[in-house]
């Protein structure tokens, strides 16, 4: 039976790819732009707010970082964090790693201990879990990566993996080796964004050059038999989003997204919304796409949030509280026979 979205809605959820800069919506954005008297015009918005489909991937990065622009001080940044966790609490995620693009913040003039505190206390307006992941930008080059390493060794934040996302193809994976290194030195996670845009070279830079434990998309491996035979095998996690892949052009509907060939092949994939309001999505929206493709049931939907459980970069402790939680929602959603 067809899963309901009020099911979906119940679903305690688990988030390990969405973009703390790309939680910004297009209001948020012209009340900072007024907030630090910009000029509406200069901003990467229409009438309706962002585009419904990109041009291409340059075009969302250009209005990504249009965005990121606006963040100036520390209660902006705040503002935004405590909006992203109460949005999480009331789609019951109980969990999230959010990508957090911290150094943009420092480069545009933010004091590094106000902006991680501001983040922290944002987060704190809402019941729900949420940690960060800060990334390094490929296109930015490999300065990018030394300079977001030594902030993250600085911070005072609960940071709990490293990340690496941007132009895939712009400046090789093993050029970020500095965050393998101090990913293994502070003990912390490792996701890099690859076969996004391009193909099964860059997913397979990102396992053997980089040792990613996770890959954010992946998409991009399917064409590669062997490398999906691989990801499978070593049940490295997957972190697809799928209407995010479709208007940035990836892939032309939702009805030829391969989420439902990854599901079926057993791939470790996880479903998530990357930049929600950038793409017109919710997490509970990505989870309905998922469920409709691959015609999902209730068992199947709590497998994909036990997979995200087991792929979170958190104590046993905290996954055992989540599995439980998927476990009772499982119970209360199967239909016992009569
Ligand atoms: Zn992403």
């Amino acid at each position: 039976m067809p899963i309901s979205r009020a099911a979906l809605e119940a679903l305690p959820k688990i988030e390990l790819h969405v973009h703390l800069e790309g939680t910004v919506d297009a209001d948020t954005a012209r009340t900072l732009a007024a907030n630090h008297s910009l000029d509406p015009s200069s901003l990467p918005l229409g009438d309706a707010g962002y585009p419904t489909r990109f041009d291409s991937f340059q075009h969302f990065v250009d209005c990504y970082l249009g965005v990121s622009a606006l963040i100036r001080t520390p209660d902006d940044l705040g503002a935004i964090a405590a909006a992203f966790a109460k949005a999480q609490q009331a789609q019951n995620v109980l969990y999230t790693e959010v990508t957090f693009t911290a150094l943009t913040h420092v480069r545009n003039g933010m004091e590094p201990k106000a902006m991680w505190q501001a983040v922290s206390d944002g987060f704190a307006e809402a019941d729900t879990h949420i940690r960060l992941i800060v990334d390094a930008v490929r296109d930015m080059g490999p300065q990018h990566g030394t300079d977001t390493v030594a902030l993250v060794e600085a911070a005072d934040a609960d940071i709990c993996a490293l990340g690496l996302s941007g132009i895939e193809g712009s400046t090789p994976e093993r050029e970020f080796r500095m965050l393998s290194e101090a990913a293994q030195e502070m003990g912390l996670g490792l996701t890099i964004h690859a076969g996004e845009t391009k193909g099964p070279e860059i997913v397979r830079a990102a396992l053997d050059d980089l040792g990613a434990q996770r890959i954010g998309h992946g998409v991009g491996s399917m064409p590669d038999d062997e490398l999906v035979a691989r990801l499978v095998k070593d049940f490295v996690p997957v972190e697809v989003c799928p209407t995010s892949n479709v208007v940035l052009g990836v892939f032309p509907s939702l009805e030829e997204h391969p989420f439902p060939e990854m599901w079926k092949r057993g791939m470790n994939v996880t479903v998530n919304s990357d930049d929600p309001p950038f793409f017109s999505t919710t997490l509970t929206d990505e989870l309905e796409n998922a469920s409709r493709l691959a015609v999902l049931e209730v068992a199947d939907v709590a497998e994909l949030q036990r997979r995200a459980a087991h792929a979170a970069f958190c104590s046993q402790d905290v996954k055992g509280n989540l599995l439980a939680a998927i476990g009772v929602w499982e119970e209360e959603h199967t239909e016992v026979p009569s």
